[in-house]
């Protein structure tokens, strides 16, 4: 006997609980009943030591999350990025500055993932039109012509009119709907660590394209940074075995001087990195979000914003059929969605890439300058017109969550 709901999220992380809360939350103006089913328990990723990623929160994904109820929440724990430097990273410390974003052209904030998650399961809780499934994993997936059944590790039987997968990179949705992938893994990793430091960063994030890979220094609230130090991945597994003391010595040199003495929060923690999208972003039945339909380097921290733009297209897409009556897992609802976000995400995918292949090489900075003189400047200035247009929350047609609004 299998349990009937509207929507099943697989997934009950960042992207999965953001898209039950805007189809089914407290705040939704014709809430579906929704479950959100995960084979972890989200709550054991409030921690610092299971999840140190902080992730630059545009200011559109911020008005989605505020029109969901969750930024009274998350805000507390945000800090304002005021200033963003982009340099040449050859060498260690000071490096020259190609690019700077001042106050205004960056509206973006960074938020620990964790505090993140705390915000959405709260608002989760407090919506009684989600029933949140955890610690048992989809087994079996069965996307028949009318309505999807699935069945989860313990037995228990759940079928619905559309399935969200928010299952992440490996998404065994998107593996049950025989959708393909294109893309590539990078033999680099990106490293995550938090550490404490003397002096105040002010809110200034860095972005060292050094060339091995991007060397990200971002703000959190107080005097405390994140950082995601890309590197070849036998250099940044020899970085991870490293005990504590002696990980603060080579993460101090390469930071330099200006925040003072550093003091590692918590383990740092290594994710491979790769490139990659489903060649379909829905199959019957089903639709892909957030890493389940593609994920890009990390260099300019829009993944999770990119599957934020995901959730809030195709909850507006649903909301309107359920709106009108129809068949909210039909193929023309899945249809629009597809073709929505495709563009985008591909678009931002490739130019990920291209941004993480033209710094990633042991060629100076003078010999890139002389090598490709106007592409590198123009390369650049495209970097700001991304994060420029990310700030503003201008990037493709906005869907109605991102502008702040209800649906
Ligand atoms: C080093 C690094 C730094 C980053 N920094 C940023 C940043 O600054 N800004 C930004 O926007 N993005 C950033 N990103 C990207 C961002 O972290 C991801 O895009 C985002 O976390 C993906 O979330 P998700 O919910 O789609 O998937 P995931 O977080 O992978 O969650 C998938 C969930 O599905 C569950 N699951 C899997 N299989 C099953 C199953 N069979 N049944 C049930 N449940 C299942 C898992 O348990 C998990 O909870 C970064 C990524 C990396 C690697």
């Amino acid at each position: 006997m299998s349990v009937r709901f509207d929507v099943i999220v697989v997934g009950a992380a960042l992207n999965g609980l953001v898209a039950g809360l805007a189809l089914g939350g407290h705040r939704a103006k014709r809430p579906l009943s929704v479950a959100i089913v995960d084979s972890r328990d989200p709550c054991q990723s409030i921690s610092a030591d299971n999840d140190a990623r902080a992730s630059a929160i545009t200011a559109s994904s911020r008005r989605m999350l505020e029109a969901l109820g969750v930024w009274d929440h998350v805000g507390q724990q945000a800090q304002a990025m005021r200033e963003i430097i982009v340099t040449d990273g050859a060498g260690h410390g000071d490096r020259p500055v190609l690019l700077q974003f001042g106050e205004g052209e960056s509206s973006a904030c960074m938020v620990e993932n964790r505090h993140m998650l705390a915000g959405l399961l709260a608002a989760v809780e407090t919506s009684p039109n989600i029933t949140l499934v955890t610690g048992h994993g989809v087994t079996e997936q069965n996307f028949a012509p009318g309505l999807a059944k699935l069945k989860l590790a313990n037995g228990a039987q759940f079928s619905c009119s559309l399935v969200i997968a928010a299952d992440g990179g490996k998404s065994a949705s998107r593996e049950a709907a025989h959708i393909e992938l294109v893309g590539w893994a990078y033999e680099q990793m990106g490293i995550v660590a938090s550490f404490d430091h003397e002096l105040p960063h002010n809110g200034r994030a860095e972005e060292h394209f050094t060339p091995v890979g991007p060397f990200a220094i971002l703000p959190l609230l107080g005097n405390r940074s994140s950082i995601v130090w890309t590197k070849g991945t036998v250099e940044a597994k020899r970085l991870l075995s490293l005990t504590a003391p002696d990980f603060e010595i080579e993460l101090q040199n390469e930071i330099g001087g200006h925040l003072g003495k550093i003091t590692l929060i918590g383990k740092p923690q290594g994710y491979p990195l790769s490139m990659f999208f489903a060649k379909e972003f829905h199959g019957p039945r089903l639709a892909l979000v957030g890493d389940a339909a593609h994920v890009i380097h990390p260099l300019a921290g829009l993944g999770l914003n990119l599957g934020l733009r995901d959730v809030a297209a195709l909850a507006e897409c649903v909301a309107d059929a359920h709106a009108l009556g129809q068949d909210i897992g039909g193929l023309a609802v899945l249809e629009r969605y597809s073709t929505w976000r495709r563009f985008d995400t591909v678009a931002t995918a490739a130019s990920m890439d291209g941004f993480n292949r033209l710094f990633s090489n042991d060629i100076s900075l003078l010999r890139i300058l002389r090598d490709i003189g106007l592409r590198a400047t123009n390369q650049l200035t495209g970097l700001k017109q991304v994060f420029a247009r990310e700030a503003a929350g201008q990037t493709g047609s906005l869907p109605r969550l991102l502008r702040g609004d209800n649906i």
